[in-house]
């Protein structure tokens, strides 16, 4: 079997021990004589899947019991919308950290249900780093502060978690964790409501993951469609109507491989080794440029460009060459993007740093 490493932004590189076990479980899930496809999601075996899944998460992330865990579809983008029609609980305004293109569509959906006031952004460095608390200006009326804790595209994360509590603890915090959610432990507590799409560091396309406080529930706009409304799925555990049940499967596999490899904070240590294994390339060799400020760089997603850009077609077919894939950056950065989830073994980095420097020694 060759597999190649794939550093696609997402959806990404999963666990191979996932993907065999769902191969060999494919046909006959553990007796039952068919695959988890084929499976009501009502019934018992399908229910047990989704039980495992949701207390493998809880116990992963230490999910307090005043918190629904939500398995739903439509992306993290649908949570641009959801989040105000579920949110707003009749307040007209909500804060938002501008901090590179995930934020700003956040902000562009928000607009249609409220007035949204940017209480800080690092728009005037073009988005190369992560805003300090003390430079937010947050109104105390909002309804919430919404943040990105780690934009994919950028390859700007906090790596500190904002704390609203004290100053003014009605004001929630909601995060779009779509890309380093499960990469480090949190502090649930800290948040009003998280979401993340799946297909990042979690498993398939699909599924989209949303963590909220129970009492900031049952408040919606006017109007608001059923599968809109959190409500409906958290007093359905996840089964108002048919959610992704393969995709939870997945995501199942993946919880029990993270549990499995001592959880949150063995991980956290093994993506602080891989990323600066990379960071410390760059920084080193002027080859190579890293436009993000030190303290604010992404563990998960690691943009970078090389001194001549014309040579950027060269180093990606070169690097497939070698099994290094899926290195381009977004088409509205340009330059190389390697995004190391959980699931991307240390080897990956290793060839790839080892690709990087002989790529810059034939060239400086
Ligand atoms: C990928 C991504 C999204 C969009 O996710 P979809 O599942 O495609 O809707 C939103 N926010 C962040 C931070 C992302 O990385």
């Amino acid at each position: 079997m060759e597999r190649i490493f794939n550093f696609s932004a997402g959806p990404s590189i999963l666990p191979v021990e996932v993907l065999q076990q769902a191969r060999n479980e494919m046909l006959d899930w553990r007796g039952s004589g068919m695959s988890v496809m084929e499976m009501s999601h009502r019934g018992k075996e399908f229910t047990s899947i989704a039980e495992k899944t949701e207390a493998d998460l809880r116990e992963l992330l230490s999910i307090p019991n005043h918190y629904k865990v939500l398995f739903l579809s439509g992306g993290a983008s649908s949570q641009f919308s959801m989040v105000p029609m579920n949110l707003l609980r009749g307040k007209k305004n909500a804060d938002y950290i501008n901090t590179g293109e995930w934020s700003k569509k956040a902000i562009q959906e928000a607009k249609k249900y409220c007035t949204v006031n940017v209480a800080a952004s690092s728009e005037n460095k073009n988005f190369t780093y992560a805003p300090t608390q003390d430079t937010w200006k947050i109104d105390h009326n909002a309804a919430y502060v919404h943040y990105t804790p780690n934009e994919t595209i950028g390859g700007v994360e906090f790596s500190w978690t904002p704390d609203l509590t004290g100053q003014n603890s009605d004001v929630p915090l909601v995060a779009d964790m779509s890309s380093n959610i499960l990469s480090r432990p949190l502090d649930i507590k800290k948040f009003g409501l998280i979401y993340a799409g799946a297909q990042k560091n979690m498993g398939p396309a699909g599924l989209t993951i949303v963590i909220v406080r129970e009492d900031l529930l049952g408040n919606v706009l006017t109007d608001t469609p059923t599968m809109y409304n959190y409500k409906a799925h958290a007093d359905n555990q996840s089964m108002y109507n048919t959610p992704a049940t393969y995709p939870v499967y997945i995501a199942g596999l993946v919880f029990e491989w993270l549990k499995k490899k001592g959880g949150l904070a063995i991980m956290e240590q093994l993506n602080i080794v891989k990323s600066n294994l990379l960071y410390d390339l760059l920084d080193i060799n002027d080859y190579y440029h890293c436009p993000v400020k030190k303290s604010d760089r992404s563990r998960m997603n690691i943009p970078f460009t090389l001194k001549d850009a014309a040579l950027d077609g060269k180093f990606i077919k070169q690097a497939e060459e070698r099994g290094l894939t899926q290195l381009k950056g977004h088409r509205s950065v340009g330059g190389m993007r390697a995004s190391i989830y959980n699931a991307m073994p240390i080897d990956g980095v290793t060839k790839l740093v080892e690709f990087m420097k002989e790529f810059s020694a034939y060239h400086a």
